[in-house]
């Protein structure tokens, strides 16, 4: 199932319904919208593009980042949503791994991104004449067909041996995951909107499905992002607004609302996940704006989907374990079977923690040509998450740590094993451990343990330099503590956990 389909079905159903918006303009309809992604995957198509193809996309958050991807789809070739906020070599990358024939960027992005593709890869600006000649071109009379295993989506996540893994999200797992979002999270009207405050190359992206299945509205702020009074001012005027929020954002936004008097007229829903939020934020959350809230816990192997904390549960006080449920990620989506086990994989008796282990229609099929990786991580028919939980008797799961060492600082992930990778190449660093560190807004952010080279000194700003030269810039550490040497155990495996402690007692 194509969901180019679910787009062209809404489009004869409702052809003047609002479809995108910026901010409050209607910049297209549902005709418009989806003659323009039929249009683009013509013109894709006669640039080569054959069904199977990847075809990246490396902007920020804009209407016609949908147009891009739907067009995509239409010519039955996968997208690789590429984070923005990656580094343009990164992003290169990326496009050499997924054999991207084109990659669509943002004019912000091209300049840098254009002399470090691979050779042979086009590059074509959001915002140019090309792309703008292809929303003319003849469209395509339909949709290619696809079938539930051809991949749609291919996603990736960093991976803590330091470069990223692709993660192949299939037409059916998109099904899976959009029709869940009905049953599980939230319904959705044609009066709804979806606002994309978070970047669209990730989870908030995949809102769109419910979003066009339904004949709802699209809404990219004017800021391209996250602005919490924009937010509010934008819900008031457009109504019933929903959007996904890591918890840093959430936060951030009851604290706008609570300054400005607000209790979020006109939001609809907010889903949060992404992250672990603090118990306090939920319980003030649901105190300035009501009931708007719904919890869910994915990955981008289980793309949004293996629990789901449902609004009744977040707002239920009268429950005698209203605030354990609220401190868990809530109970298995409709489509998924979720158990913690032990490293067996035998589940684990309620209340014990072990690993998070999921199985069901919206697992992915496998990580992009990296079977190593699969076997690690698919096994005997579930999916290892990685992230430590405990079940309780009525099927609630709270999660505790991860076991792999990301750090999530403000809903990004960054794997301290490529920053350390990335730092070990400066001449003055012998040797060096990143861990995350508590952030009252971020929830945690990046520091590193460095141990100098002989005879060398270290420069924090020298070293922050160096980061900007090869990562993102979000993943830099914000701190360098100067040590003279890591605590190691006697297999000579760094311990983090001590210098976690070191932090904490720095607190
Ligand atoms: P990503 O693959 O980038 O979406 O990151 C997924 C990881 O984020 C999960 O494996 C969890 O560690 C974490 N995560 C996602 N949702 C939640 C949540 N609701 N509460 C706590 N952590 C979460």
């Amino acid at each position: 199932m194509n969901p180019a389909e679910w787009l062209a079905r809404t489009a004869l159903r409702t052809p003047a319904a609002p479809a995108l918006l910026t901010g409050e303009r209607v910049v297209a309809d549902y005709a418009a919208f989806a003659r323009s992604a039929a249009a683009i995957g013509a013109a894709l198509r006669a640039k080569g593009v054959a069904p199977g193809d990847r075809v990246a996309l490396f902007a920020g958050n804009c209407v016609e980042y949908l147009e891009a991807l739907y067009g995509i789809w239409f010519a039955g070739a996968a997208a690789v949503p590429v984070n923005a906020k990656l580094h343009p070599r990164e992003c290169a990358w990326i496009v050499e791994n997924s054999e991207a024939k084109i990659v669509i960027v943002s004019s912000d992005h091209a300049d840098e991104l254009a002399p470090v593709l691979p050779p042979g890869v086009a590059l074509i600006r959001l915002d140019g004449a090309e792309f703008a000649a292809m929303r003319e071109t003849a469209p395509l009379a339909e949709p290619a067909p696809m079938s539930d295993d051809d991949m749609l989506w291919l996603f990736y996540t960093s991976g803590t041996t330091g470069r990223p893994k692709g993660v192949m999200i299939s037409c059916a797992n998109i099904l899976a995951t959009a029709l869940t979002y009905f049953v599980d999270v939230d319904d959705v009207a044609r009066e709804d909107a979806i606002l994309y405050a978070a970047p669209m190359s990730h989870g908030a992206g995949l809102y769109n499905f419910m979003h066009v299945m339904r004949g709802a509205r699209h809404v990219v702020p004017d800021s391209g992002g996250f602005e919490p009074q924009e937010i509010l001012d934008l819900a008031k005027k457009l109504r019933n607004i929903s959007m996904f929020a890591a918890p840093t954002m959430v936060r951030r936004l009851v604290e706008r609302a609570k300054a400005v008097g607000s209790d979020g007229d006109g939001i609809k829903t907010i889903v949060y996940g992404g992250g672990p939020m603090y118990l306090a934020d939920i319980v003030e959350a649901v105190e300035i704006m009501g009931p708007r809230f719904v919890q869910i816990y994915g990955q981008g192997e289980s793309p949004m989907c293996i629990t789901a904390l449902s609004r009744e549960a977040i707002a239920d006080r009268a429950h005698p374990r209203w605030r354990e449920r609220l401190a868990s990620v809530g109970l298995a989506q409709s489509c998924m079977r979720v158990k913690v086990a032990g490293a067996d994989g035998a589940k684990l008796p309620s209340g014990e923690i072990g690993e998070v282990l999921a199985q069901g229609p919206a697992v992915m099929p496998g990580y992009w040509r990296n079977p190593k990786a699969n076997a690690d991580t698919l096994k005997d028919g579930w999916l290892w998450t990685g992230d430590m939980g405990a079940m309780d008797a009525d099927g609630y799961l709270t999660l505790h740590d991860r076991s792999k060492d990301v750090v999530i600082s403000g809903g990004s992930n960054i794997y301290p094993r490529e920053v350390e990778e990335a730092l070990l190449t400066h001449a003055a660093v012998a040797e060096v451990a990143c861990v995350g560190r508590w952030h009252a807004d971020w929830g945690e952010e990046l520091v590193a343990f460095v141990v100098p080279a002989p005879g060398a000194s270290i420069d924090p700003a020298a070293l922050d330099a160096h980061c900007l030269d090869l990562i993102a810039r979000f993943k830099r550490p914000k701190a360098y503590y100067v040590v003279e040497e890591l605590p190691k155990n006697n297999y000579g495996k760094v311990l983090k956990t001590a210098l976690r402690d070191r932090l904490a007692k720095e607190k």
